[in-house]
């Protein structure tokens, strides 16, 4: 009699990316016992410097949390972050209105980077590249080329290469070669520009366990908490309204207009100096399909959907990629070809609708008055 064919033999997992996503997916197939190697372009994150104005918070809602809870991560990273339990409106004359919703937490995209890595350390058969950076790849041969920073190259082969390189992925481009890929991207008019509040007297400035908004139809803010007391504010604009902005003057002029009773939280002076300290950034919303290439190649997370943050579920998404993923590979025994169908499959058409309703929430931001907006986010924030 035939042997049954067994797909579990020792498969070798490139992970290209080492964000938020690709840690956690390098944490998923390690715990499945195949060997894994990540590669990342940067240098090791954990020695990185914290850029002022490029933290970004992030809400972690029930989607990012099952998936954490698998590896065994979801207190770990959740004990890094403060808990959100309403959103507080701020008024244009500096009324405080909270609205509440479920059970979500603030983390911090570094610190929760980080504590994945280190968690995929701690596997035998899981190893980090950093200073790897995917130059070119080829789908029928699964033969990667990075470059490294002092220009020498190297040429790796995997079972399967796993895109998890972000929302301008260079795993990505080879699918824009083949014949029925799909692809879209678009940029809004909107930027985005951080701010910090610092805490005073050694505590928060305002009351922290709240996502702050000050919806003002076209321009938005927000601000999160940080573990140090600090708030991070984020101002949401369209770019030509950034750039009418030419001087501190007029910034503190502007803050007058629409937010001011965040003018003494941030201060005066600070706010003079920080909106100038980087241009504001751009936000683009990606959807694509199918998001595999035979039994080589899948992408996951911003890769396969970048999304506008006006959802706050980007990494959400992207972890429940990863446990999706994961949960196919059980029910196909790691039969790639048929896994990575399957994938797409299933995939897709969530993600999209996530694509979808991200952009939904920012053309209702522009088109309706505040409350509305508010209303429908109520609604949408919990599903
Ligand atoms: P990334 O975090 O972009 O990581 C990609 C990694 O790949 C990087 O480390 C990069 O260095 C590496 N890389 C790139 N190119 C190469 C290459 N050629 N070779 C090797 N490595 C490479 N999501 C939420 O769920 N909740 C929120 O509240 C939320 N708020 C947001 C607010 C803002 C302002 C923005 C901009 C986004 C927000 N998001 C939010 C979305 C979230 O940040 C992303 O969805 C998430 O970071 C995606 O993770 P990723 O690992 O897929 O990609």
């Amino acid at each position: 009699m035939e042997e049954p064919s067994d797909n579990r033999q020792k498969k070798v997992v490139a992970v290209v990316g080492g964000g938020l996503v690709g840690a956690l997916n390098a944490c998923f197939f390690a715990k499945r016992g195949l060997d894994v190697e990540v590669f990342e372009s940067r240098e090791d994150i954990r020695q990185a410097k914290v850029v002022k104005g490029r933290s970004i918070n992030l809400a972690l809602s029930h989607r990012g949390r099952q998936a954490l809870k698998h590896v065994g991560m979801e207190e770990k990273i959740v004990s890094q972050g403060i808990p959100m339990h309403a959103r507080m409106i701020h008024s244009l004359n500096g009324k405080q209105s909270p609205i509440p919703y479920g059970k979500k937490s603030q983390v911090n995209r570094l610190p929760a980077t980080y504590k994945l890595t280190n968690h995929s350390e701690t596997y035998p058969n899981a190893k980090l590249n950093f200073d790897h950076k995917l130059q070119d790849w080829s789908a029928e041969k699964g033969l990667m080329t990075f470059v490294r920073s002092d220009g020498t190259k190297e040429h790796i082969q995997a079972d399967l290469i796993v895109g998890c390189d972000g929302a301008f992925s260079a795993i990505r481009k080879q699918f824009l070669r083949r014949s029925r890929f799909n692809y879209s991207q678009t940029y809004i008019p909107h930027g985005y520009m951080e701010l910090t509040m610092p805490p005073i007297n050694g505590e928060f400035a305002m009351k922290p366990n709240y996502l702050h908004i000050w919806p003002r139809n076209t321009f938005m803010m927000i601000a999160l908490p940080n573990l140090d007391k600090t708030f991070t504010c984020t101002l949401f604009m369209p770019f030509d309204e950034f750039e009418k902005i030419t001087t501190g003057d007029q910034v503190i002029e502007f803050f007058q207009k629409c937010f001011p009773d965040s003018i003494p939280l941030i201060g005066a002076d600070a706010l003079r100096e920080d909106y100038f300290r980087l241009p504001a950034q751009a936000m683009v919303s990606v959807k694509c399909s199918p998001y595999h290439i035979g039994d080589k190649c899948v992408l996951m997370g911003d890769a396969a959907h970048a999304v506008v943050p006006f959802y706050g579920q980007g990494m959400n998404a992207g972890f429940e990629d990863c446990i999706v993923f994961d949960e196919i590979m059980e029910q196909f025994n790691e039969d790639l070809a048929a896994v990575l169908a399957e994938y797409s499959r299933v995939r897709v058409p969530d993600d999209h609708a996530i694509a979808d309703l991200a952009m939904y929430n920012y053309v209702e931001m522009r088109a309706h008055v505040n409350s509305k907006w508010f209303l429908f986010r109520k609604h949408v924030d919990n599903i």
